[in-house]
């Protein structure tokens, strides 16, 4: 939080009200209030499987029945939940004309479940399943059940058409997440340690392009204190909420 003795939600409401040309980053931790595991920390996923073992493109290509163990419960999770507060949130900023763009990390479908129209998907989505083999893809309700590794008509076990560590991100994805960044006057990052490349570069492309950086995190992140302007610690539900209620009134 920057010193000053002001409200920092106050603050960050009036920045966004003022330059109108917001862009929100968020990750893993904006979907933890619908249920979502992050990755990190005590209760994170990777406290049950080693991404070395489960989150690589190498490990899925050596044993991808083996993956579908951590895949089967990403997609079976993902598939329950439903937006909270702060994602509807942030599809009520756009909707405002206060956030013209969602760039997300997550893979779970849930802003644009929750309204938000121009959403970039940087790591893809779980709801698409591809065949690295022969490129056909699938809906994944049509191919994969619980308990079952989908297969691809060719015979070959599908992959969700998200990015493990050591994929590219999709090109399309990438330039109009940085064109993003590059063109914002307030980037508002919410529920990402900002430890994943080169999704933790986004904050940096916008800060040295001119835009205030407003982070939403109950913690500290890498970013927090040097690139951040603005830290609003809490939920992102709660926060997010709070920044609502200060741009009506
Ligand atoms: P991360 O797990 O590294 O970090 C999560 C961050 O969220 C932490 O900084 C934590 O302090 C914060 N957080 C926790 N609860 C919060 C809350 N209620 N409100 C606001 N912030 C909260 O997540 P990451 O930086 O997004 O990196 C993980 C990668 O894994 C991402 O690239 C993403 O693609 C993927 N992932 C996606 C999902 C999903 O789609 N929902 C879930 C897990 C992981
Ligand atoms: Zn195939």
């Amino acid at each position: 939080m920057r010193a000053g003795g002001s409200d920092p939600i106050r603050e960050a409401a009036r920045l966004l009200a003022g330059r109108r040309n917001a862009v929100a980053l968020t990750g893993a931790g904006i979907s933890v209030e619908s249920g979502i595991p992050s990755f990190r920390g005590a209760q994170g996923m990777w406290a049950k499987y080693d991404p070395m073992e489960y989150a690589t493109l190498h490990a899925f290509m050596r044993n991808p029945r083996k993956v579908w163990e951590m895949l089967s419960e990403m997609v079976s999770v993902c598939g329950f939940a439903a937006p909270n507060a702060a994602h509807k949130g942030l599809a009520a900023l756009e909707e405002r004309g206060v956030v013209r763009a969602v760039i997300t990390q997550n893979v779970d479908g849930l802003h644009q479940a929750a309204g938000s129209r121009r959403v970039i998907e940087y790591h893809g989505n779980l709801d698409e399943l591809l065949c690295v083999y022969c490129w056909k893809r699938y809906p994944t309700r049509l191919r994969w059940t619980p308990g079952t590794v989908p297969l691809c008509d060719c015979g070959e076990i599908l992959k969700p058409n998200v990015v493990l560590f050591g994929e590219p991100i999709p090109w399309l994805a990438q330039e109009q997440a940085e064109e993003e960044a590059r063109t914002c006057g307030v980037l508002v990052v919410i529920g990402t340690s900002a430890q994943v490349s080169p999704a933790c570069d986004i904050p940096r492309i916008a800060k040295e392009s001119g835009a205030a950086v407003v982070e939403i995190n109950p913690e500290e992140t890498s970013l927090s204190g040097h690139v951040t302007d603005i830290h609003l610690r809490g939920s992102a539900s709660e926060v997010l909420q709070r920044m609502l209620g200060a741009l009506s009134t």
